[in-house]
């Protein structure tokens, strides 16, 4: 099989009269009348078949073939498996559509899986230092909007004193316990920070009508510090949010936003899954210290009857109120 076209030498424009033949299965040979020009078919560029544009064929060492489209020349690209372009592209189209379907499937895998493991790996690698520090510098961030505890020095030390003695009869925690006590007009509410801090306002400790009622709330607050939670959800934005500028090539203030991460995350409250932890938490060991979980069900049923518009982080998934004041009793 030959066909008739031009070829031109490597890095020439001069054109000569040529043929190709094509009767190898495995190698071309441009035949001219000064030359003949073999290359293997496999290091032979075909250029893409589009319209009725003529073929170039284009040798290895730089020799190149051009010839109009003939029914013979179809024949041979078909069966070198030179299809049409469409025919790439639908071909192009496909691996296009199945790497878009993989790489959703990753980037879901890996939100969906891997990163609520590799936060929990994480959370629990971090240093006790960076954990206590990284509380230190959400509670900065929250303390420009908090004002001083109203409660005597007196009061708050009884707080600490009980707390440190009953922490003496549970399982130990991961960081040791720092009760702090501020001022909101956000109303009766308490966050567990990074390491350990626990912040309890004013306002809650006033709508508690009893020890065990505030006890309560505390070893809720405990309860996220016990599962590391804070961490966890600091680590998972982190991670996202690192992943996130990898993706998109934005990575202004990663790091340094960790604070203000932190505090976005205490008023977002705790998924509904960490809630029930810290309840079930609470719940044990109020039954371990006051031998009954009656009072945290009181706790939160004081809370209900409050008309005010904040829901606190301890009652973030409000729809499930009478869920976790009936869990809280049985
Ligand atoms: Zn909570």
């Amino acid at each position: 099989m030959r066909f008739q076209g031009s070829a031109f030498p490597p890095n020439s424009s001069v054109r000569h009269a040529a043929e190709l033949d094509a009767s190898s299965s495995t190698s071309l040979c441009i035949v001219t009348e000064e030359e003949t020009v073999y290359c293997e078919v496999a290091w032979v560029e075909v250029s893409a078949p589009v319209g009725n544009l003529p073929i170039r064929f284009k040798f290895a060492d730089g020799w190149m073939f051009v010839a109009d489209r003939t029914p013979q020349i179809n024949e041979w690209l078909k069966r070198n498996k030179r299809s049409s372009f469409v025919e790439k592209m639908e071909t192009k189209r496909f691996a296009w559509l199945l790497s878009v379907v993989c790489c959703i499937g990753v980037i879901v895998g890996s939100y969906v899986y891997l990163l609520p493991w590799l936060s929990e790996k994480v959370a629990h690698a971090v240093p006790d230092t960076v954990a206590v520090a990284l509380g230190d510098k959400v509670l900065a961030s929250l303390d420009e909007h908090w004002a001083p505890s109203e409660l005597s020095t007196l009061d708050q030390e009884q707080i600490r004193t009980r707390v440190s003695h009953y922490l003496s009869q549970i399982e130990p925690l991961p960081y040791s316990v720092d009760i702090v006590f501020r001022s909101s007009e956000m109303g009766a509410n308490a966050f567990a920070l990074p390491g350990g801090k626990i912040v309890v306002l004013d306002q809650m400790v006033k709508l508690a009508a009893n020890e065990q009622q505030l006890d309560s709330i505390i070893l809720h607050e405990l309860g996220h510090v016990h599962h590391r939670h804070m961490l966890k959800r600091l680590v998972h934005s982190s991670i996202l949010s690192v992943g996130v500028s990898l993706l998109t090539g934005e990575n202004s203030g990663v790091i340094d936003n960790m604070a203000g991460v932190g505090v976005f995350l205490l008023s977002n409250g705790h998924s509904r899954e960490a809630e029930m932890e810290a309840d079930e938490y609470a719940k044990h060991n109020m039954r371990v210290i006051y031998g009954s979980s009656e009072a945290m069900a009181e706790m939160f049923e004081r809370f209900s009857q409050q008309e005010e518009f904040a829901i606190p982080e301890w009652l973030n998934s409000h729809p499930d109120f009478d869920e976790r004041i009936e869990a809280a009793r049985n």
